[in-house]
């Protein structure tokens, strides 16, 4: 068995207390390494190490930051097929799939190689002739970096290449379902030449690590991708030394089709937005509302396109689908199913999966699903399935609509589909949500702010906004 290593100071090392955890294929349940279970004292090394290098790095010149960053960016696009192969064997998602991520993980990395060059000040008129107006901007300092295992690639490169990019030195704990993708990214990191400490990759203990990163006032800055329940924990740790947070959080996304749309594209967007990743990303629509007039037809086109869908394994040619996560997760989708139908829902296609793998954890698959009869009390109508289901509602109105769409506490991604400008613009402004994909299934690239309101999180990763996350505002009185 592979026993994989930890990336602390510069050297690949073990947990300083040995241990170890099994990270295994999703699919089959085969075992595919040994990775260490880094606790509390790792933390702290990586934390050590970082707060040494950030007194280096963060002088370096923007062209120093941004020729590694490039070296990186390079290095990820010319191992494509094998970071690819190994979030399959770890994460599930189909390798076509895998390959477009690691190509959007590498764009964040191209994107802040270039963005590290434009961190600009101000200078501002004074009230006073002897006075002088300077603002500048400066790296954050030390920054905790904890990322989810539904895109293992991305979520790593989104918050490392502005950090990076900003002179913020980095620590970075990767979900334990999917550690070695992380750990082929930092290989390549340590390729590109960064100097010791400035990233650092500690995988292990959850609590025990984010505990020492929330405890530790050295560490200035959290950025975290995950679920709410743990984001919000995170807040309140982050209360005692006031550390600057960015919180990407859960969604629960409505998919808003109107009389006038283009069903072809709804259909194409639908298709997007939720069964990239077998429906496990915090953008994935949850919630379809069709306008009554076209509900019956919207159903039969959707119907055509996802009988051709194939679920199974990742790494066979021609899957849509892989399995998903674990078992747990399977069983929530399931859930929301069944109440839905003992609450008078209606299964139009799908409605099941499978288990097929001899391993217990492993091998959960589940066909693409539509629902329909649904009322605003069921489960999968307030909470996020993570899975391959659409729950089709119709609608009268505008009002009424925008109303349902909003009725939740997340405010992540919504998506609207309609051939008229004007309501187009009127809708997106009246949804409560960050992201709104106009006629746009895959809203997600690398210079957009991707973030959310209300409890999906606060702040914004992506382009400009992005790097601003990393950024301290200085502003200099001169008397003259
Ligand atoms: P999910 O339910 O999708 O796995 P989580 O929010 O549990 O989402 O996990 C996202 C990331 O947060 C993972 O890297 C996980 O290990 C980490 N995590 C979970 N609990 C904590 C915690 N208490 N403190 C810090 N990180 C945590």
């Amino acid at each position: 068995m592979k026993e994989y290593k930890m990336f602390i100071d510069g050297k690949w090392v073990a947990a300083s207390n040995g241990s170890v955890f099994l990270v295994t294929n999703p699919a089959t349940g085969e075992v595919l390494g040994s990775v260490p279970n880094g606790c509390n004292s790792d933390a702290k090394n990586s934390i050590e190490a970082a707060d040494k290098a950030f007194k280096l790095w963060s002088k370096t010149t923007a062209n120093v930051r941004s020729e590694l960053l490039k070296k990186w960016f390079e290095l990820i696009v010319s191992h494509k097929k094998e970071i690819a192969k190994i979030m399959t064997s770890e994460q599930g998602k189909p390798l076509q799939e895998a390959e477009a991520e690691v190509m959007y993980a590498a764009s964040f990395v191209e994107w802040y190689a270039e963005e590290a060059k434009r961190v600009y000040g101000e200078t501002i008129p004074a009230w006073k002739t002897d006075k002088r107006i300077l603002v500048t901007k400066q790296p954050v300092g030390v920054v905790g970096a904890i990322t989810p295992w539904n895109f293992p690639a991305a979520m790593i490169t989104r918050k490392l290449a502005p950090a990076l990019a900003s002179g913020c030195t980095v620590v970075a704990k990767p979900a334990p379902q999917t550690p070695l993708t992380a750990i082929k990214l930092f290989e390549l990191l340590e390729k590109a030449g960064f100097p010791n400490g400035v990233a650092n990759l500690v995988t292990g203990n959850a609590e025990e690590i984010g505990a020492a990163l929330m405890d530790d006032k050295r560490v200035r800055k959290i950025t975290f991708t995950g679920s709410t329940d743990v984001g919000k924990k995170l807040m309140a740790q982050a209360s005692n030394s006031v550390k600057r947070l960015s919180l990407e959080l859960g969604g629960h996304a409505p998919f808003i089709v109107f009389d006038d749309a283009d069903l072809d594209k709804a259909v194409e967007g639908a298709l997007a937005s939720k069964f990239r990743n077998c429906g496990q990303t915090c953008i994935a629509s949850n919630r379809f509302y069709v306008h009554e007039k076209i509900f019956d037809t919207f159903i039969v086109k959707l119907k055509s396109m996802l009988t051709g869908l194939k679920v199974g394994n990742g790494t066979e040619e021609g899957i849509d689908l892989g399995p998903v996560i674990d078992k747990k997760s399977y069983e929530k989708i399931s859930r929301h199913i069944e109440d839905a139908v003992a609450r008078g829902g209606e299964v139009l296609l799908g409605g099941s999966g499978f288990h097929g793998s001899e391993v217990e954890d492993a091998g959960y698959f589940f066909y693409p699903t539509i629902l329909s009869n649904l009322t605003e009390d069921m489960l999968i109508m307030n909470e996020e399935t993570f899975g391959p289901i659409i729950p089709v509602i119709p609608f009268k109105t505008e009002e009424e609509v925008v109303k349902s769409a909003n009725n939740t506490n997340y405010g992540l991604a919504a998506y609207v589909y309609t051939n008229s400008l004007s309501r187009g613009i009127k809708i997106s402004e009246a949804l409560e949500y960050g992201i709104v994909g106009l006629n746009d299934g895959a809203p997600s690239t690398a210079q957009t702010p991707f973030g959310g309101f209300k409890e999906s999180g606060i702040g914004r990763e992506g382009g400009h906004y992005g790097m601003e996350a990393f950024l301290e505002i200085k502003y200099v009185s001169i008397g003259l």
